[in-house]
C-alpha cells in the first residue's frame, strides 16, 4: 500500500517548505519536490499544512476514578483523538493497592486490544511499592517498553504515594533510565483543607479550588526537583498550571537539571471564574489542579515560549456532567475529577497559539508532537516527518472554520470545556503508519488497527531496524 500526498506545506519542529511525502508500507519513504512516483492513491493537499500526527503523552481512558469510571474507553477516546490529529498517545496503567505491575499492566493491555485506532504506550503509576516485590518488578519495566513512572502526591487515601515511596521509585529510574512523572500538589495539606472546607458547609464546586491553593502547587514541585537532583532521576511535571510551579521549574532549566514540565490545553483558557458558575455547572472543569485566577494564563503561554515547558497535553479524563460529575452535587469532594479535551489540542493551540502569533507554527508542533515524542521514547518513528518515519500525518486546512461543540466532538462527554468556541484550521485527512483515519467528517480507520509501541528508554532513539533507502 503507498500513498502519495503532493503539495502540502511540511512542517516540523525545524523545517517549513513545500514539498511531496511518499508513503510506502506504513513509513515514509521519499521526500521530494514534484515526486514523480506511481502510488495506490494520491492525496492534493495544495494549500494545506502537512503536520506530524500529534502524540499526547497524558491520557486517562477507561479508568476507575472517584467511584465511577471515566467515560471514553480506547474506542471513542481514539476515535476522539483521531479527528483531532492525535495518532498516538501514552495513557495511564494505574497500579490497584497489592497489585503486581505485571497484572496491571495486562488489564490496561486488555483495555486496549480490538478497540484502539491510534498507537499506543503505558506510563506506569506506581500506588503500593514493596520490596522484595513489586521494587524488584518495577526495575523490569522499561523491558516491556513502559519507560515512564508516574507517582500521585495528591489524591490522599487513593493514589497518594508517601515521600519514600516517590525517592524509591526516582532511585529505580535513575538505574534503569525511566523517566519519572509526577502530578505535583501536597495531598496532606490539601485534605486538611478539604476536610475543613466540608466542616464548614462549603460543598459548592468553587471550594474545589480554593481548597487546593496554588502554593501546593509549587511546594510539591519544588520538593520533586529537589529529590530527583538527590536520586539522579530524570523528572517530568505534568499538568503545571500556575506560576507558583512554573517558578521552581524555571530555575531548575536554567541550572541545566533533567527537568521537564508538561501543561495542559485547558490551562490557557478556563480560569477560576468557571468553578463558579451556578446551577452546579461549575463541576465540568472540576479537574486537578484546579483552573486558576487568570493571571496565570501568560505565566504559561511565556513558558511554553521560552520552553521552561516542553509539552502541551490534554490530561484528558472524560466524564458525563450529568450522572458522573453530579455525583458531588452535595459535596465538591465528590465531583469526580477530570474533563475532557483529547480532539482538541491542536485545533486550540493553532487558534490561539499559532495564528495569534504567540508561537510559531514549528513550536506548535515541537510542544504537540516531537517533543513528547521524544521524551517518551518514541522520536523519531512518531513526532516528525522524515524519510524513515512511521506516516502518521495530519493534512491541517488551515482556512477550515470549526465550532468546537459537545454536539459534533466524538467523546462520550455530554459537554465540552470549550462550547460554542469558533476556530480556524482544522484536520482534513489523518493517517497513522499511512492508513487513512479520518478524512473530513468521516471515521473510515478500523477500531483494532492501533498497536501498542514499546518506548525507549531516556536518551535512546526509537529508530527503525529496516533499513531506509533514500532517493
Ligand atoms: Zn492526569
Amino acid at each position: 500500500m503507498s500513498v502519495l500526498i503532493k503539495g502540502g506545506r511540511v512542517i516540523t519542529a525545524a523545517d517549513d517548505y513545500v514539498g511531496d511525502v511518499y508513503v510506502e508500507d506504513e513509513r515514509i519513504s521519499l521526500i521530494g519536490e514534484s515526486l514523480d512516483v506511481a502510488a495506490n492513491r494520491t492525496i492534493d493537499a495544495t494549500g494545506k499544512y502537512l503536520l506530524p500526527g500529534c502524540v499526547d503523552p497524558h491520557t486517562h481512558l477507561d479508568m476507575p476514578f472517584g467511584g465511577t469510571v471515566t467515560a471514553d474507553d480506547f474506542e471513542s477516546g481514539h476515535v476522539s483523538a483521531a479527528f483531532g490529529g492525535t495518532t498516538t498517545h501514552v495513557d495511564f496503567c494505574i497500579q490497584a493497592q497489592g497489585q503486581s505491575f505485571g497484572e496491571a499492566l495486562e488489564g490496561w493491555h486488555g483495555k486496549a486490544n480490538g478497540k484502539a485506532l491510534i498507537d499506543y504506550g503505558f506510563h506506569l503509576a506506581v500506588t503500593d511499592l514493596k520490596e522484595g516485590g513489586t521494587l524488584e518488578e518495577l526495575a523490569r519495566m522499561p523491558d516491556e517498553g513502559v519507560t515512564s513512572y508516574k507517582l500521585f502526591m495528591a489524591y490522599k487515601g487513593a493514589l497518594m504515594v508517601d515521600d519514600e515511596t516517590l525517592f524509591r521509585t526516582m532511585q529505580t529510574a535513575s538505574e534503569t533510565g525511566a523517566l519519572v512523572m509526577v502530578h505535583a500538589e501536597n495531598g496532606d495539606a490539601i485534605d486538611v483543607l478539604v476536610r475543613e472546607a466540608l466542616a464548614a458547609g462549603r460543598t459548592e464546586p468553587r471550594y474545589h479550588a480554593l481548597t487546593r491553593p496554588p502554593e501546593t502547587e509549587g511546594e510539591a514541585t519544588n520538593r520533586a526537583i529537589q529529590l530527583a537532583r538527590v536520586a539522579d532521576a530524570n523528572l517530568y511535571v505534568v499538568h503545571v498550571s500556575c506560576k507558583e510551579a512554573i517558578d521552581p521549574i524555571a530555575v531548575a532549566r536554567e541550572k541545566g537539571w533533567k527537568v521537564w514540565g508538561e501543561t495542559c490545553t485547558q490551562y490557557f483558557f478556563i480560569d477560576y471564574s468557571f468553578l463558579e458558575r451556578p446551577d452546579f455547572e461549575g463541576a465540568k472543569w472540576v479537574y486537578t489542579p484546579p483552573p486558576r485566577a487568570k493571571e496565570n494564563q501568560e505565566h504559561l503561554w511565556a513558558a511554553i515560549r521560552n520552553d521552561i515547558l516542553s509539552v502541551v497535553s490534554t490530561d484528558h479524563c472524560a466524564f458525563l456532567w450529568d450522572g458522573q460529575k453530579t455525583l458531588g452535587r452535595d459535596d465538591f469532594s465528590k465531583i469526580p475529577n477530570g474533563g475532557p479535551g483529547l480532539e482538541n489540542r491542536l485545533h486550540m493551540l493553532h487558534e490561539f497559539g499559532a495564528r495569534t502569533g504567540r508561537i510559531s507554527l514549528n513550536r506548535m508542533v515541537e510542544l504537540l508532537a516531537t517533543n513528547p515524542a521524544k521524551l517518551f521514547g518514541l522520536y523519531p518513528r512518531k513526532g516528525t516527518i522524515a524519510v524513515g518515519s512511521d506516516a502518521d500525518i495530519v493534512v491541517f486546512d488551515p482556512e477550515k472554520r470549526v465550532t468546537l461543540s459537545a454536539a459534533t466532538h466524538h467523546s462520550k462527554s455530554d459537554y465540552n470545556l470549550y462550547e460554542g468556541t469558533e476556530v480556524t484550521g482544522a484536520p482534513e485527512v489523518v493517517l497513522r503508519r499511512g492508513e487513512v483515519l479520518v478524512e473530513g467528517d468521516e471515521l473510515v480507520g478500523k477500531p483494532g488497527s492501533g498497536q501498542f509501541r514499546k518506548r525507549a528508554r531516556v536518551g535512546e532513539e526509537l529508530r527503525s531496524s529496516r533499513t531506509v533507502v533514500a532517493a
